[in-house]
């Protein structure tokens, strides 16, 4: 079974993802952790962001690595033997993103990818066009929601407990311009799946959204 949890920028997508695989004994994906490396590639090439061609041309060579910890699915992301799970969570990358997942190139390859990885079977897979274009199959759809200032609240708190202190109105300001760029763009943008379930996460805890989306997980294997 394929679990698609999409939605907006620091919505909570990768804790809830990560909690109901563990629940659902399912293998989890982060699809935003694989555009992220390859931005990360591309500013250590010092390719020109405004270029189309040399960000596909990044891609062409491209290989991303998951290290799973088998208690608690967080993953390291390895690109060329090197451990860069810290550094694709950087300003910089979160900054230029977007612009990368805009290549049309960069997602065909990036989605051939995801859908691999998804043939091992049981999976709860995390991103932005999981629901819509990645996976329309999916067998439970979710999309997670959040006004910003409560999104860049839970963001600058993640910081926080890394001992970096950064404005929320700022956080707030880069979270809403991601989304739009995200959300406008031609190629596969974020949208709701009509056939998603919407949970809003407002005001609710971790534990509250994950049960919510865990009751659609299981509504599914009992119809199944
Ligand atoms: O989920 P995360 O915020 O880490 O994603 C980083 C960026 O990667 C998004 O802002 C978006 O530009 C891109 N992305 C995407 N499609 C996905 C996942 C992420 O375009 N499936």
């Amino acid at each position: 079974m394929i679990i698609a949890i999409d939605g907006p920028a620091a919505s909570g997508k990768s804790t809830i993802a990560r909690l109901v695989a563990k629940k659902m004994g399912y293998d989890y994906l982060d699809t935003g952790a694989m555009y992220r490396a390859l931005t990360w590639k591309a500013l250590s090439e010092k390719v020109d962001f405004s270029d189309e061609k040399q960000l596909a041309n990044i891609a062409k060579k491209f290989k991303i690595f998951f290290e799973t910890d088998p208690k608690t699915l967080k993953k390291k992301v390895i690109v060329e033997d090197k451990d860069i799970t810290k550094e694709i969570r950087s300003t910089k990358v979160s900054s230029l993103v977007s612009i990368v997942s805009k290549v049309p190139a960069i997602r065909q390859m990036l989605v051939g990818e995801q859908r691999a990885f998804a043939k091992k079977g049981n999976v709860v897979v995390e991103g932005r066009d999981i629901g819509t274009v990645v996976f329309p199959q999916a067998e439970v759809k979710i999309f997670l929601t959040a006004t910003p200032a409560e999104r860049a609240k839970r963001r600058q708190q993640e910081f926080l407990k890394k001992g970096i202190k950064i404005d929320k109105t700022a956080l707030e300001r880069k979270i809403v311009e991601r989304d739009h760029i995200d959300s406008t763009r031609q190629s596969s943008p974020l949208v709701k799946a009509q056939d998603a379930h919407l949970v809003n996460t407002d005001n609710k805890t971790v534990r509250e959204v994950a049960r919510e989306v865990l009751k659609y997980c299981l509504k599914e294997l009992k119809e199944r």
